[in-house]
């Protein structure tokens, strides 16, 4: 009773948001079509309606080209790579400043680990992204998630998860304290807890191992990176 009450919560600020959105995006074509500003203010609080903020965001692909991440019907490493090349590309076409690192040199975990978030430190960033897919034993596995430490981050990665599941992806249920499908808590991942001075998120795109994941990643491909770029900016 307890989570179809949180599902239902969830659910009802989700219409929310989207309301507000097409509120926004409708006020939007207005002022476009009439030649008016297309920066709206509020002159209440002036605050803009519709922001286009520029967002600065570090992306990586977990693991390395010698450090390989899970193998299932399609190889991690491989797909995390093209997902972020795309997604930083979709970025950076939308005017957001986008840098993209893959771990090409190191031969075990713990130089991959350090390379990576060394990597991100150095960057002028406003997020941090790590991309990575999940796999499990049982071919049934499946959906999708983005992971969070810090509580802060949680809407963040529940935004990004919402995002992938616009393709068909099942959202993972909430877990280790988060109350918000899709989004997971976890403390025990190193570059989430190096990396603590940004918003940051871990996404697991969906299973190598599921069957059904992997016919709708390949189906939507395109889509999927525009949604998750989305998410990323917003
Ligand atoms: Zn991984």
């Amino acid at each position: 009773m307890k989570k179809f009450l949180q599902f239902i919560l969830f659910k009802v600020s989700y219409w929310r948001e989207s309301l507000r959105e097409a509120l926004s995006e409708i006020i939007w074509c207005f002022q476009i079509a009439l030649g008016m500003e297309m920066k709206p203010t509020n002159p209440e609080h002036d605050m803009p309606l519709k922001v286009s903020v520029k967002k600065k965001i570090a992306i990586s692909s977990g693991h390395g080209l010698h450090v390989r991440g899970a193998k299932g019907i399609i190889d991690e490493v491989d797909e995390a790579r093209r997902v972020t090349d795309r997604v930083a590309k979709i970025l950076t076409d939308r005017g957001h400043e986008c840098v993209v690192f893959h771990d090409d040199v190191s031969c075990n975990a713990d130089d991959n680990l350090n390379a990576i978030i060394g990597w991100h430190r150095a960057q002028d960033r406003d997020r941090d992204v790590f991309i990575h897919f999940n796999a499990f034993d049982a071919p049934t596995a499946h959906g999708t998630e983005a992971i969070f430490r810090d509580v802060c981050d949680k809407p963040f990665a529940a935004r990004v998860a919402e995002s992938m599941s616009k393709v068909g992806f099942r959202l993972r249920p909430a877990q280790n304290g988060s109350t918000m499908l899709g989004a997971a808590k976890r403390s025990d991942l190193r570059v989430l807890n190096s990396l603590t001075d940004r918003e940051e998120v871990l996404i697991e795109v969906c299973f190598v191992t599921s069957p059904r994941d992997v016919q709708i990643y390949n189906e939507n491909f395109e889509s999927l990176c525009g949604h998750i770029a989305t998410a990323l900016a917003e």
